[in-house]
């Protein structure tokens, strides 16, 4: 999608380390961290949300989930961390890219805000 950042990102016409990716994902350091480790996990394909998601999309969701634990032990978070999706607006979300924020490396609070 034209003048989606994440797709600019995950595709790499933005520049960015990438902290892993492959035919389908892409998983890059948020901009703003909210913990000494704040990951996101996008698809290169532009989807929306979660809502925006079909039953041919179960692979790639699929194969996204099982990424996390390799992604999460290579950034050692051995202690745990947090997958978050936030979707629409009383969700939170910012970005109109499916993302999964992986938060590590701190004792993180529940409920969130
Ligand atoms: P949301 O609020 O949509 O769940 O999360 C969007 C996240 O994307 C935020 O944590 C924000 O800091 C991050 N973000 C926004 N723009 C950029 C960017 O250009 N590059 C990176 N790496 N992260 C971004
Ligand atoms: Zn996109």
């Amino acid at each position: 999608m034209e003048d989606c950042i994440f797709c600019k990102l995950a595709n790499g016409e933005i520049p960015t380390e990438m902290v892993y990716q492959d035919g389908l994902c892409a998983c890059f350091r948020d901009a703003a961290p909210q913990a000494p480790v704040h990951l996101l996990l996008v698809p290169k394909v532009h989807i929306q949300s979660l809502n925006q998601l079909d039953v041919q999309e179960s692979e790639l969701m699929g194969h996204m989930m099982l990424k996390i634990k390799d992604i999460a032990a290579k950034e050692g978070l051995e202690n745990g961390y947090r997958v978050v999706i936030n979707t629409g607006a009383d969700g939170g979300q910012t970005v109109p890219h499916l993302h999964m924020h992986i938060l590590g490396k701190r004792s993180l609070q529940w409920p969130p805000g």
